[in-house]
């Protein structure tokens, strides 16, 4: 793997890079392109105090607004992944920024625009919304106009405006010592080497079969966090307070409420999946016994939730397999969709190799006037073909989106990103299963999902749950202290593992310090809410119904043309009823059944 790491982009085979000359041929097109970026700006700024002119107007300024937005959707996209193909390439990083930097030049340049719609009078909203000349925009303009009661005057929103520049501190403050200014300590390793901690070796090291070293690893990373608690304290509160003072001053009624609403979700899709989770509680308690027994542990405690279950397993897949394992795969979704995974393969829409220089991890990304590309860093282990299958669920989501939406509506939202996704691993995982009898393989399968389904189902919405408190004991006007904090989290994480870790390691009740997700606005839940979708759906694409699959293929081909919840109503998954939850909790236990049975405990 080393020596892999150390190859350099011109040693690799061409079919095996992403050809983005399908996008530019040369970066003389692409500057080409850049200077044409001036000119619309200086269409698009005629139109500031003219949209009340009419329905025309305003229709023409969304038209050439979506035009421009495309360019430098364009020009970012090649920037960002030509500049991860090697990132110590400086004249290509340069490129990258001068986009970025570029692109919120404009975004400042025509942020008049949208106070300038919300500030018309309701009877001629009214009459815009009527109209036949918007109706293409009509959604969209419907999803502006939600915000009208929540948008203050012009000189409360510049205050708020400024205020984001302070209220973003807290976070900003976490960051800075989450990376920059912590010190983790030593760890002394199997043959008494000294080990440096970090977040990633820590993260290596609870997967280590050696418990000693977890538990050391545990130790060091928890003692890091508690020498700095009563910052962390400040920052988290810092952080609630910022988000209780923006849904106040725009008048909504809950922390929780303001952050739900872009995505239209309403807080009781967020109680129900708690409530879901709670009651299921016993399904998760038996996998926490399950872990215990096939570790051969006395008593398991907190850093062993994360080492395999199994025996190190190392099965090599070459990349001819992977291709084809994942074709199989989805032979379920139909040939339509098949055909153009066979043309990402083909046409080089995926740059597959690691290379010196190379940005690490995978991603999808494109934009509507290129492929969907997917970075990997393909390491021929069973995990990069989840990757894989993951990256494709991605791109074929975003493929089928764009070539049946308009521009307008292609870009579907984070809050289904995952669905597609996780339901393309989904079919994989159940493909393998079908096929390969081999019972390490299946072990190995099988923990894999159930490792999966703890670590994106339970854990998220145990942090979901503790978001919800500490926001709403601090809308009450209670203090977030040291202790109220440490105290909340234990008994959280001691009802949710349940009656094996009773008495688990004291110091895990400090979690809440490490965590970033913390300051992201109650956006945990989506993770939760997007594998439950992805197991009912893809529970409904096997099942051989051709309706449920063409259901499916719909939701993929509506990018943002609805609210998120109503698209994947019509997929066939209801979000908003409990018993979604519940079917992936339910089949979450099957497999946790199988599991038991290859195990042979
Ligand atoms: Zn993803």
């Amino acid at each position: 793997m080393e020596a892999q790491k150390e190859l350099k982009r011109d040693e690799i085979a061409e079919e095996l890079k992403w050809d983005l000359a399908l996008m530019y041929k040369s970066i003389d097109q692409w500057e080409e392109d850049f200077k044409r970026i001036q000119g619309y700006l200086d269409r698009l700024m005629l139109f500031k105090g003219t949209l009340k002119q009419g329905p025309a107007r305003l229709k023409e300024f969304f038209e050439l607004d979506d035009e421009f937005s495309r360019l430098i959707e364009k020009l970012y996209t090649f920037a960002h992944l030509r500049s991860d193909e090697d990132t110590s390439h400086s004249q290509n990083r340069g490129y990258y920024e001068r986009i970025l930097s570029m692109h919120h030049q404009c975004s400042a340049a025509l942020s008049w625009a949208r106070p300038e719609i919300l500030e018309m009078d309701e009877n001629q909203l009214q009459e815009y919304l009527k109209s036949p000349e918007l109706s293409f925009y009509r959604f969209a303009l419907e999803k502006m106009l939600r915000y009208k009661p929540y948008t203050l005057s012009e000189k409360e929103e510049k205050l708020l405006a400024m205020a984001a520049e302070v209220t973003s501190v807290p976070y900003k403050a976490f960051s800075m010592l989450n990376n920059a200014d912590i010190k983790f300590p030593k760890i002394s390793g199997e043959k008494g080497e000294e080990i440096q901690l970090s977040h990633g070796v820590y993260s290596q090291l609870l997967e280590n079969h050696n418990r000693k070293l977890r538990k050391d690893a545990f130790e060091g990373m928890y003692s890091t966090f508690e020498a700095m608690k009563n910052t962390l304290t400040t920052t988290i509160d810092g952080a609630v307070k910022a988000n209780i003072f923006n849904a106040r001053a725009r008048g909504y009624s809950s922390a929780l409420e303001a952050s739900l609403f872009k995505d239209n979700v309403t807080p009781k899709v967020y109680n129900s999946l708690i409530d879901s989770i709670h009651e299921n509680l016993p399904i998760f308690h038996c996998y926490i016994s399950l872990r215990k027994k096939a570790l051969k542990l006395d008593q398991v405690d907190m850093y062993d939730m994360y080492v395999p279950m199994i025996p190190e397993y190392d099965l090599k897949v070459p990349w001819e397999q992977a291709r084809t394992w994942v074709m199989e795969a989805f032979q379920p979704l139909g040939d339509e969709y098949c055909k153009v995974v066979k043309n990402a393969f083909t046409e080089r829409w995926i740059d597959v190799k690691e290379t010196k220089g190379k940005r690490s991890g995978a991603y999808s990304s494109g934009c509507f006037d290129s492929k969907p590309y997917m970075l990997l860093n393909y390491t021929e282990t069973l995990n990069s073909v989840f990757t894989l299958a993951h990256e494709m669920g991605h791109s074929m989501h975003s493929y089928l989106s764009n070539s049946n939406q308009k521009y307008h509506y292609a870009d579907y939202s984070i809050f289904v990103a995952e669905v597609a996704s996780t339901t393309n691993e989904l079919l994989l995982l159940d493909y393998l299963l079908k096929t390969q009898d081999d019972p390490q393989f299946r072990t190995y399968l099988l923990n894999h999902f159930c490792d999966g389904y703890k670590g994106t189902v339970y854990r998220q919405v145990q942090f979901a749950e503790f978001e919800k408190h500490i926001h709403e004991k601090a809308e009450k006007g209670e203090p977030l202290t040291l202790d109220s904090l440490n105290q909340d989290y234990y008994e959280l994480n001691r009802k949710y593992y349940g009656p094996e870790l009773e008495n688990a390691n004291d110091l895990i009740k400090l979690e809440w310090a490490r965590i970033p997700h913390f300051y992201y606005n109650f956006y945990v839940y989506k993770y939760a809410t997007g594998f439950t979708a992805a197991i009912v759906l893809s529970r409904n694409i096997l099942s051989g119904d051709q309706k449920k699959t063409s259901h499916y293929l719909d939701f993929l081909k509506a990018g943002s043309s609805q609210y998120p919840l109503d698209i994947l109503r019509h997929a066939g998954v209801d979000m908003e009823d409990p018993a979604s939850v519940s079917g992936g909790l339910k089949y979450f236990d099957t497999q946790i059944s199988e599991l038991e049975k290859v195990l042979g405990i």
